[in-house]
């Protein structure tokens, strides 16, 4: 069943969703060559923390971090450490709060000084895969009709959306009902209503969709070893088409 969420409960995810993307804002802030991810993590913890809200994922079946931080052919949950960024890296940076048992949930890729102009592709056609998968959040449409925005778009470009990883419904816990994939066919699934409340969040990749996930049984890379990118916004669908909760 996917629960549909009051204007008050929506208030209070509009929070936890401010939250993440002013964290999400300082990370673009500070990304630059010579950062190591841990500098990062511990920057976006202080952060949430002093706006009196939770890291989500930190224990999050016994995830170490706040953020989760994939590099290049890094895909998602990549673990926070030493590395340092180099010029033409590119960063997926993966952050959740909690504020009054409410939970937000972004994700931006970012470039490192200067990326390769196909790289740069890459992130601009996955960003704008989310935007096309957004549109889609309105009542009366159905579920796959984002899956269907987000894989049309990325295909005509010549990448490949991720099939392992999904989006999710969002609300007291930080995955709900539904998954959203990021691909399917048009016209299937549950119809979408007022009062849902959706973490849509394409991960495409440049070569092969294929994953597979590291010996820290966290970090999932691409089976090519080509650069993947990840956007992610926490979207309410309310009554005036859908609203972008973590919006910057
Ligand atoms: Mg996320
Ligand atoms: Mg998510």
């Amino acid at each position: 069943m996917i629960e549909l969420k009051t204007l008050s409960q929506i208030a209070s995810m509009r929070k936890a969703g401010q939250i993440v993307a002013e964290t999400l804002a300082l990370m673009r802030e500070m990304v630059h060559p010579g950062v190591t991810t841990e500098e990062l993590d511990r920057v976006a913890e202080d952060y949430i923390r002093k706006q009196g809200a939770v890291p989500a994922f930190k224990g999050y079946n016994g995830f170490p971090a706040t953020l989760c931080t994939s590099v290049n052919e890094q895909v998602v949950h990549g673990l926070p450490g030493l590395r340092k960024l180099e010029s033409g890296d590119i960063i997926s940076i993966d952050c959740g709060a909690v504020i009054d048992g409410y939970f937000g949930d972004a994700a931006v890729t970012l470039p490192v000084g200067d990326i390769a102009p196909e790289v740069k592709q890459l992130l601009q056609v996955t960003e704008e895969s989310l935007h096309q998968g957004i549109t889609q959040a309105v009542r009366g449409h159905r579920l796959y009709d984002i899956s269907y925005a987000v894989q049309s778009y990325v295909e005509r470009y010549g990448f490949s959306v991720v099939r392992d990883y999904v989006g999710h419904g969002i609300g007291k816990a930080m995955h709900e009902e539904p998954q959203i994939p990021n691909f399917g066919k048009p016209d299937r699934g549950p119809r979408l209503d007022v009062g849902m409340v959706l973490a849509i969040e394409p991960m495409v990749n440049k070569g092969t969709f294929e994953v597979r996930t590291l010996n820290d049984h966290w970090t999932v890379v691409t089976k090519d070893g080509q650069a993947s990118a990840h956007f992610e916004h926490t979207v309410a669908i309310t009554a005036n088409g859908p609203e972008i909760l973590t919006r910057c």
